[in-house]
């Protein structure tokens, strides 16, 4: 069963232009899970690797989730103009690295950005043929039962994250199609079939 909720908004690129998708959605949900397990079944996805100022999780590795970045150096990125687009989330700044992503369309690929609701909101204004995909919770509750559930971050912060939560969920109307991430393998399966 589908659930995708498409809004009909979605700018296709010119033909033989490539794609670039953006999928966003609140803290939590399962952008990372849906991802991970989409290019595990689909190695040859590129998904576009962020700087960040957060401190790593256990597990996470330089250059595979993200590059982690001082403050100083993220400050460099932004004076340089580095950054496609960049943007302050619950303590922490998040920017993606600009010319990766354009090298990418420029060779023909399909590009991917795992990015929050401001940055989505400034790749549209800079690129309006990007394709813009919210992930949704099935329901309030659960979205707070899996941030709490993943065991990553801190009551405060995950307070924090639940407070920005509800304006992103709130701006779902913005993107072009919502997947509501119930089942993992259905999502990854409509993410997939989007990027193409
Ligand atoms: P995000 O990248 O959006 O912050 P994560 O991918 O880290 O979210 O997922 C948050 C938690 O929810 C993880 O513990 C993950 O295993 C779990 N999760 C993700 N998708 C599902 C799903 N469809 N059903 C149940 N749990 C899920
Ligand atoms: P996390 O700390 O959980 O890895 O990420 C927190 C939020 O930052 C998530 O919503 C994630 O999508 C977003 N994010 C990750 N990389 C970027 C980025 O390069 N730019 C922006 N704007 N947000 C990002």
């Amino acid at each position: 069963m589908s659930t995708a909720v498409s809004r009909g908004t979605s700018p296709v690129p010119p033909a033989g232009q490539p794609r670039l998708t953006v999928l966003s959605g609140p803290s939590g949900v399962g952008k990372s899970t849906v991802v991970a397990h989409m290019r595990k079944a689909h190695p040859e996805v590129w998904l576009s690797v962020s700087a960040t100022t957060r401190k790593p999780r256990p597990g996470e590795r330089e250059g595979v989730q993200y590059f982690f970045v001082e403050d100083e150096e993220f400050d460099k990125l932004v004076a340089n103009g580095e950054l496609l687009e960049w943007a302050e989330f619950a303590g922490n700044r998040y920017g993606t690295p600009r010319k990766a992503v354009l090298d990418r369309l420029e060779a023909g690929e399909p590009v991917l950005l795992e990015i929050d609701l401001q940055g989505a909101r400034q790749v549209r204004e800079t690129m309006p043929e990007a394709q813009l995909v919210f992930l949704a919770p099935p329901s309030w509750d659960e979205l707070v039962r899996r941030l709490t559930g993943r065991g990553t971050e801190s009551p405060e912060v995950i307070e924090r994250r639940l407070k920005v939560a509800k304006i992103e969920l709130a701006a779902e109307s913005e993107f072009d199609t919502t997947l509501v991430n119930t089942s993992v393998e259905d999502v990854a399966r409509e993410l997939l079939a989007l990027l193409s």
